[in-house]
C-alpha cells in the first residue's frame, strides 16, 4: 500500500504541461542536472523501497501468523504480485528511462515554483522596483539577473554576446551585439517585461524585421530577424505578450531569435537582465 501512494503520488505531481519551463532556464546543461538528480535520488529510492518492501513482508508475516492456514493462500497470492512489481520498478530504475523521467519531473517541480515566484501577481515587480530607485545602467548584475522575462517559451542559447567569428563573413573578432536562442522560423517571440513599442520595422543594419521595446529608464530591449510582428510603435505590451514571430531576415544564417538588452543606448549582455 505504502508502495502504491508513493507512486501514485510521483506520478500525480508531475503534469504533462509542465517540463516546459524548465527546459528553459536549463537549457544550458540539462542533462548534467537531470544525471546529478538521478544520482541523488537513486540510492534514496532504493532505500525507500526496500523499506516498504520489508514492510510488506512484515505485514504478510503477520497477517499469516495471525490467521493461519486459511490466509496463507489469500496473502502470498497478493504479496508476491506487489514484491515483484517493485523490484521490476527497483532494478528497471537504473537502467530504464523510468527512472530518469521521475527525477525529470523532480526537477521541473524545482524550476517551475522559482519561477512562479517571480511571475505571479505583478511579474514585471522586481524589475519596476530596480528601475524605480535607479537608472538602468546603475543597477548591478547581482540585482539585474532573473529581471527580464524570457523572450521565447523555451530558451535554447545558441551563439552568445561578446566577440566571435563572424558567421556570415568568416571573419575573427566580430562584435555580436546580442544573445542568439535557437527557434525555428514562426516561433511566438514574447515581450521580456512591459513596455512601450519604440521600433517595429526593417533594421537596415542586419536585423532584419526588428521590434525595440523600451522599458523605461534607460532599458530597451530588442528582437531580431523576425519573420513578422505584431505590434506597432507606441503600443504598450506586457510582459509576456506575443510581439512577434521569429525569422530568418536580415543578416542571419538561419531561423533563430536575435535578443538585445539596450542600457543607456549601450547593448550590454543579455544574461545579466535574463
Ligand atoms: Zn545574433
Amino acid at each position: 500500500m505504502t508502495i502504491q501512494h508513493a507512486r501514485g503520488r510521483r506520478r500525480a505531481s508531475g503534469p504533462a504541461t509542465e517540463p516546459r519551463l524548465p527546459e528553459a532556464f536549463s537549457a544550458d546543461r540539462p542533462r548534467d542536472a537531470q544525471r546529478e538528480a538521478r544520482r541523488r535520488r537513486g540510492p534514496f529510492r532504493q532505500v525507500a523501497d526496500f523499506a516498504a518492501a520489508s514492510g510488506v513482508g512484515q505485514k504478510a508475516g503477520v497477517a499469516l501468523a495471525a490467521t493461519g492456514l486459511l490466509l496463507t493462500v489469500t496473502v502470498p497470492a497478493t504479496s508476491p504480485v506487489m514484491a515483484t512489481g517493485e523490484q521490476g520498478s527497483t532494478s528497471a530504475s537504473l537502467a530504464s528511462p523510468a527512472q530518469p523521467k521521475v527525477s525529470a519531473e523532480a526537477a521541473a517541480k524545482v524550476d517551475f515554483s522559482r519561477t512562479a515566484v517571480s511571475t505571479q501577481g505583478d511579474p514585471d515587480g522586481k524589475l519596476k522596483q530596480l528601475l524605480s530607485a535607479q537608472s538602468a545602467g546603475s543597477v548591478s548584475r547581482q540585482a539585474s539577473t532573473g529581471s527580464l522575462g524570457s523572450p521565447l517559451e523555451t530558451l535554447v542559447k545558441s551563439s552568445p554576446f561578446g566577440y566571435r567569428v563572424s558567421p556570415i563573413t568568416g571573419g575573427a573578432g566580430e562584435f555580436h551585439r546580442g544573445q542568439d536562442f535557437a527557434a525555428q522560423c514562426g516561433t511566438s517571440v514574447l515581450a521580456a517585461a512591459s513596455g512601450k513599442v519604440t521600433f517595429a520595422g526593417w533594421h537596415p543594419y542586419g536585423g532584419g524585421n526588428r521590434v525595440v521595446i523600451n522599458h523605461g529608464n534607460g532599458l530597451e530591449t530588442t528582437y531580431n530577424h523576425l519573420s513578422s510582428s505584431s505590434v506597432q510603435v507606441g503600443q504598450k505590451v506586457n510582459r509576456g505578450d506575443v510581439v512577434a514571430l521569429s525569422g530568418t531576415t536580415g543578416a542571419s544564417t538561419g531561423c533563430h531569435l536575435h535578443f538585445e538588452v539596450m542600457v543607456n543606448g549601450e547593448v550590454v549582455d543579455p544574461a545579466v537582465w535574463l
